[in-house]
């Protein structure tokens, strides 16, 4: 079933790139990805930029017809008011952006962002039409108790209840582990299917195997060229949230390429195993 999922991978620019340094970046990773032959179809790419250079993103992409899809890092759960240095989610909407991350570590980190925000917003993100990325994953110590996937897979249990089936098959999960995050050294291929397969499981019980086998289930933490097509070895991992690797456009151009060489084999052995019982 997850050759039917069209993986995702989503760049996480986080605090770098001014918006001319956005617009050149975003031509030469369309450049890199067409001299290649790339096919779009294989694998779906976002870049979330910060706030100031979406619209010079947006603006190059339509005009260049690019297949590249935007993100937000953030968002507000309010939709309008006196909230100085706040963006809403229907800001974002008419901004054409796609997806929205929610509950970042880095921002439960350094702002007040609690599993109460991330509800609401969450809530806001799928209400203006965009799909929420929800970061999740246990910090070293929840590691060390050996709890990881029930911290996990509880940091999604509260968000993701009362969503209709609609708004659930609309989400997305990032498996993040805390330590993984910009230490050079990911989590194992393991880690990450058992993390997503339980994060899918729990939307099983909760909407059905048929919205659970929409949900896209990301991979975060010190993934890029080099360790994608491993980190991708189990059939939960429907790509990745990519930080300091999607900063380069050589090295992001490589992971792309790299997924959907995953996501093309993945089709076909499910093609083949299809073929094989109806015979
Ligand atoms: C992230 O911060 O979402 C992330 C995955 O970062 P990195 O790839 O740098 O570990």
């Amino acid at each position: 079933m997850s050759a039917l999922r069209v993986p995702l991978v989503a760049g996480n620019w986080k605090m770098h790139f001014d918006h001319l340094q956005a617009t050149y970046f975003v031509q030469k990773l369309s450049w890199l990805l067409r001299d290649a032959h790339f096919n779009f179809s294989d694998a779906e790419i976002a870049i979330m930029p910060p706030f100031t250079a979406i619209r010079s993103v947006q603006v190059l992409v339509h005009s260049d017809r690019m297949h590249i899809k935007i993100g937000a890092q953030n968002v507000s759960s309010l939709s309008e008011g006196a909230f100085t240095g706040d963006v809403s989610a229907e800001m974002l909407q008419k901004l054409d952006c796609s997806y929205v991350i929610i509950g970042h570590s880095e921002r439960r980190k350094y702002h007040p962002e609690d599993d109460a925000n991330v509800v609401d917003k969450v809530r806001a993100t799928l209400a203006a039409g965009m799909k929420p990325i929800l970061c999740v994953g246990e910090s070293f110590e929840e590691r060390r108790q050996g709890i990881e996937l029930d911290y996990a897979v509880g940091q999604v249990r509260d968000v993701i209840r009362d969503l209709s089936d609609k708004q659930a098959e609309n989400m997305l999960v990032a498996y993040e582990p805390v330590w993984a995050i910009g230490k050079g050294n990911s989590a194992t291929a393991q880690d990450a299917q058992d993390a997503a397969a339980a994060i899918r499981g729990l939307f099983a019980r909760t909407y059905g195997e048929r919205v659970a086998q929409k949900v896209r289930v990301l991979y975060g933490g010190s993934a890029n060229a080099s360790n994608a097509v491993y980190l991708m070895q189990g059939p939960d991992v429907d790509g990745f949230l990519v930080g300091g690797a999607s900063l380069d456009p050589l090295e992001f151009s490589k992971m792309i390429r790299l997924v959907a060489l995953v996501a093309r084999k993945r089709r076909k052995n499910a093609q083949a195993s299809e073929e094989e019982s109806t015979h």
